[in-house]
């Protein structure tokens, strides 16, 4: 371009233009980079769901269905963070990040790349008969395609490995298959038909973000006071979605991509003018051409976002002490309340509880039982060292003992305390030990259940 990067910065201030830099090859490397991220990220417990467990990994804690308060508090804290990127940044998102853009791009340059190819090689050959092959050479790519990416989407929700096994078996009959075909049926469909029409008309993002965006919004702006526009149309050509941005600045369509802005200083660069499409923050850009701070030039520009990002650095850093302070171990202890203590034949008194027992960590662990707070109780029905592989859960049944003459009638208060190694905190949970209601209390060997 004939400009210099002083006077392109000069006639940009205020503007998020980064002189030199084409904004198709910024979206490129972005695009490749996520489209990795995409693949690998279901390998790692960074953020994914394991429905058959009922898991949710949220970097790298392993989340139980039965922590649902923080489950649903991570999921909130995504979501405010989403709509606090749109509000912000605009569409970035789609423009960059999303990959149901970045695959439909793929799907529109294949399909392009196949019609120069056929019209090349076979010109001999009727249109119509090119046209059906391409139609046949792009369905011969775009079915694996289909299949590969429903693996990699449904590996969200469930265990990779667990899903390649499914694959592999053609199961069409479990919920994780029925999902794998549906799914795969979907983006077929998807990247045949749709592609960039999903955006418009059936992705909700899209109108959320719209919805989302104020007066300090990231923008792709046109602006022509000296009517300079030669009506190239460059940029409506270049557009993705088939848009002219001179129309509006705020169509639904546009997904400030940023194509137009380089198809424009492609064309008038060559003229040594800038391009007349820039991103801006909002249409207020000119009330702030003159702001050089860095906060400023990120987006932090006015109240709300201040407000916001400190909402947000105080949300992620409770969340995370709140995950943090997560016991490994969990436990959870429920009386039997089918009776509330037995006498066995050798008169000692016993109440039964069901113990429900898991571990949330990557590493195996060892609990031992035992009663405390209550002199002469004991646990019998449990093994002195109760092993727990990560992940694996366990339900079990115990008795808490004692000899009547140790008690008092009726209730007598107890904790349960499991020990766990490796070390963590002891669980201690408060209990009640039943004994009968009258008093004395004797030992009988003849005695049998009593019943609440
Ligand atoms: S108008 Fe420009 S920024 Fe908007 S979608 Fe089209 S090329 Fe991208
Ligand atoms: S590329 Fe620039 S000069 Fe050409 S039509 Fe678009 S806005 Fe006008």
């Amino acid at each position: 371009m004939g400009l210099s990067t002083e006077s392109a910065v000069k006639k940009s201030t205020g503007f998020l233009t980064i002189p030199g830099m084409k904004f198709h090859r910024l979206r490129k490397a972005v695009q490749s980079i996520c489209v990795v991220i995409f693949i690998l990220l279901p390998l790692f417990k960074v953020i994914r769901f394991d429905l058959p467990h009922q898991r949710f990994f949220f970097f790298g804690a392993e989340l139980w269905i039965s922590e649902f308060s923080i489950i649903f508090f991570s999921l909130m804290f995504m979501m405010v963070w989403i709509a606090s990127v749109a509000m912000v940044y605009g569409r970035v998102w789609c423009g960059y990040f999303c990959p149901q853009m970045i695959f439909s791009e793929a799907a529109n340059l294949l399909q392009s790349n196949l019609h120069k190819f056929v019209n090349r090689k076979l010109y001999k050959v009727s249109k119509s008969l090119r046209n059906y092959l391409v139609i046949l050479l792009f369905s011969l790519v775009l079915l694996p395609a289909a299949v590969f990416l429903s693996f990699i989407f449904i590996s969200y929700f469930i265990d990779p490995i667990d899903l390649f096994h499914r694959l592999m078996q053609f199961d069409l009959r479990t919920a994780g298959g029925i999902m794998g075909a549906s799914v795969t049926l979907v983006i077929l469909l998807d990247f045949a038909f749709l592609r960039q029409k999903f955006c418009i008309s059936i992705c909700p993002y899209g109108y959320l973000q719209s919805m989302l965006a104020d007066k300090h919004t990231l923008l792709v702006n046109y602006e022509d006071p000296d009517g300079e526009c030669i009506s190239c149309k460059n940029c409506m050509r270049t557009c993705p979605m088939g848009i002219d941005i001179r129309e509006s600045n705020r169509q639904i369509e546009c997904t400030h991509c940023g194509e137009c802005i380089d198809a424009c200083a492609t064309v008038r660069g060559k003229m040594g003018k800038w391009s007349l499409i820039n991103y801006t923050w909002g249409d207020t850009s000119k009330a702030v051409q003159n702001e050089n701070a860095w906060f400023r030039r990120l987006g932090v520009r006015d109240g709300k976002r201040v407000a916001v990002l400190v909402l947000m650095l105080v949300y992620a850093t409770a969340l995370a002490i709140f995950i943090s302070l997560r016991q490994p171990i969990f436990v959870q202890i429920m009386p039997d309340k089918s009776e509330l203590y037995t006498i066995g034949k050798d008169g000692l008194i016993q109440n039964h509880f069901r113990m429900s027992i898991g571990n949330r960590s990557g590493r195996a662990a060892t609990l031992q039982v035992r009663a405390a707070e209550l002199q002469g109780v004991h646990i019998i029905g449990l093994d002195d060292n109760i092993q727990l592989a990560p992940g694996e859960e366990k339900k079990l049944v115990f008795d808490a003992v004692a000899a009547p003459e140790t008690l008092q009638p009726g209730i007598n208060h107890m904790s349960i305390v499991v020990d766990v190694t490796p070390k963590q905190k002891s669980i201690e949970l408060k209990e009640n030990f039943f004994a009968p209601f009258e008093t004395p209390v004797k030992s009988s060997p003849d005695s049998g259940t009593n019943k609440k």
